[in-house]
């Protein structure tokens, strides 16, 4: 065995997870390498570059803010494991966001960091359910949501046992989902209630420049405890003998070796890569290329329905001179129920989330350069997957377009109809494909399969989930996934 090409710990992938999960075993100590097949770092919280303009992927917001003090929350837990001031992430808060229902958003409950507000909202508009509402609160705070082995249970069921009107039901659910639901209509109690504390009960935040902050900081304290990491390497397949892993091949064709393998890449991708018969892709572009059709004969992980585009608006203004200052968030719907289904065509326009990052409070004088505008929507992998060039790039300039159309029914109208057009410099916009091709997402699932496996086991002893699949989403969720599993599988046990 080469000890140069030998770690304690190969991580795969260098999202939120595998980063945190880095810097805890290198912390203790382990000598960890991170492969990534992208050239950057994040994953699905990511930036790039467009025409010189700085674009953060996913980032709306943290979830999970909490103010300085406040003790046993999932942020407080994350920045003592991996060692970070709360100042280094410097996260400045959400004004208010906002659920709005109905063809206009008629039916609105605002919430802010201060759960009050969400409290006195449900009071003042669902009189007869406040009780309800509280009891179910009650319910959300004394439930054990880290235990890695809780029963499953329905979520609608929960709930309705405590809010008996539809609507109200619907709007709870609606941030929820979309923030966080790797399945279609319900989802599992324990992540609603790992949802409904992150957004509700905790709240929004988010770094003045972006999510790149937050990557800078995990690199570096994965740098300073000695972590290695390999970016556009990837790992190909995993060779297995009995039932341990034995060696990573990399896309550039060399092999390492390691005691443990923690994959970050989702449960389905990672079992593909155990199966030494089948061709392995070597890019995110090939895989999703193999994959479009989602004929998987590893049946037995389900690839996820649920998978979204985002548009992306410049503007030359701040976003409250078209009238629209005070939203940080709104999540939309303007049908009677709130569906949240895969796609029957290539975008679902009926409900979604606006999110405008100018609104958060980044203390005086201090302003976002320029008005961003963004919007997510419930879409199709398979509607987008094999378009030809041509027809992908009018389809995106098509649904661009209506998506804009139907988010701003839910916010004020601007002094002039045109005001949005002329004040916008550029867009952008992705879709199933673009996370396919970018993260490897089989199905471009944002939130993976809709079966999570808490305790991160695969088939191999010595290969373990963590991120996505094993249950913990979004930013804050993701590297807890990471710490935990580190924890759990190696650290704990010597
Ligand atoms: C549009 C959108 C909006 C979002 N908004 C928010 C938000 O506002 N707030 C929030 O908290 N969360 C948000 N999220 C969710 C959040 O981004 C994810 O839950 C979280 O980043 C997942 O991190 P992860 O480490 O589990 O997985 P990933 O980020 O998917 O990381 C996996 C990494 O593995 C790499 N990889 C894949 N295959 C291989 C291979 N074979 N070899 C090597 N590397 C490989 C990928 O390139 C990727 O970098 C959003 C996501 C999206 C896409």
């Amino acid at each position: 065995m080469n000890s140069a090409s030998h770690y304690d710990v190969a991580i795969i992938g260098a999202g939120m997870s595998g980063l945190a999960a880095g810097i805890r075993l290198a912390h203790f100590g382990k000598r960890v390498c991170i492969f990534e097949r992208h050239n950057a770092p994040g994953g699905l919280n990511s930036f790039y570059s467009l025409a010189g303009r700085r674009y953060d992927v996913g980032l709306h917001a943290m979830t999970n803010f909490v103010r300085p003090g406040v003790k046993g929350t999932p942020l407080g837990k994350l920045l003592r494991q991996l060692r970070i001031d709360r100042d280094e992430f410097a996260l400045c808060e959400q004004k208010q966001s906002r659920i709005a229902f109905g063809p206009h958003g008629e039916a609105a409950l605002r919430f802010t960091n201060d759960f009050a507000v969400l409290e006195s909202e449900v009071a003042h508009k669902f009189p007869a359910q406040i009780d309800g509402f509280r009891r179910l609160v009650a319910t959300v705070r004394t439930y054990d949501d880290v235990s890695l082995d809780a029963p499953a249970a329905s979520a609608r069921a929960v709930v309705r046992q405590h809010v008996t009107d539809p609507l109200l039901e619907d709007m709870i659910f609606c941030p929820v989902m979309y923030y966080g639901s790797a399945t279609e209509h319900d989802m599992e109690f324990g992540q609603f209630v790992i949802m409904f504390k992150a957004l509700y009960l905790e709240g929004f935040a988010r770094p003045f420049d972006g999510v790149r902050v937050i990557i800078r900081v995990l690199l570096e304290k994965f740098r300073a405890a000695g972590g290695e990491r390999r970016m556009k390497c990837g790992v190909r397949s995993i060779r297995a003998r009995d039932d341990r892993a034995t060696a990573l091949s990399l896309d550039d064709g060399s092999e390492i070796t390691a005691e443990h393998v923690i994959s970050s890449i989702g449960a389905p991708e990672t079992d593909r890569l155990m199966e030494p018969n089948v061709q392995q892709p070597t890019s995110h572009a090939q895989l999703s290329e193999q994959n479009s059709a989602l004929r998987t004969p590893h049946a037995a992980i389900p690839i996820g329905a649920l998978t979204f585009v985002e548009t992306i608006t410049v503007l030359d203004c701040q976003p409250a001179a078209l009238g629209w200052g005070s939203d940080t968030i709104i999540f939309f719907n303007d049908s009677p129920r709130f569906h949240y289904t895969r796609s029957e065509d290539q975008v679902d326009l009926r409900s979604g989330v606006i999110c405008i990052p100018n609104n958060f409070n980044y203390g005086p004088g201090r302003v976002l350069p320029e008005g961003i505008f963004r919007c997510t929507c419930l879409a199709s992998y398979g509607r987008w997957a094999h378009l030809p060039a041509d027809t992908y790039r009018t389809d995106k300039q098509r649904w661009y377009a209506a998506i804009q159309r139907s988010a701003q029914r839910f916010l004020p109208l601007p002094s002039a109809p045109d005001a949005f057009a002329r004040a916008t410099l550029t867009t952008d916009m992705f879709t199933p494909r673009t996370i396919a091709k970018f993260t490897g997402h089989l199905g471009g699932a944002i939130y993976g399969s809709p079966v999570k496996n808490r305790q991160g086991r695969t088939t191999l002893a010595n290969v373990y989930l963590c991120g996505t699949d094993q249950g913990f989403l979004g930013i804050v969720g993701a590297m807890l996934s990471g710490i935990s599993m580190a924890n759990y599988h190696i650290l704990q046990k010597g």
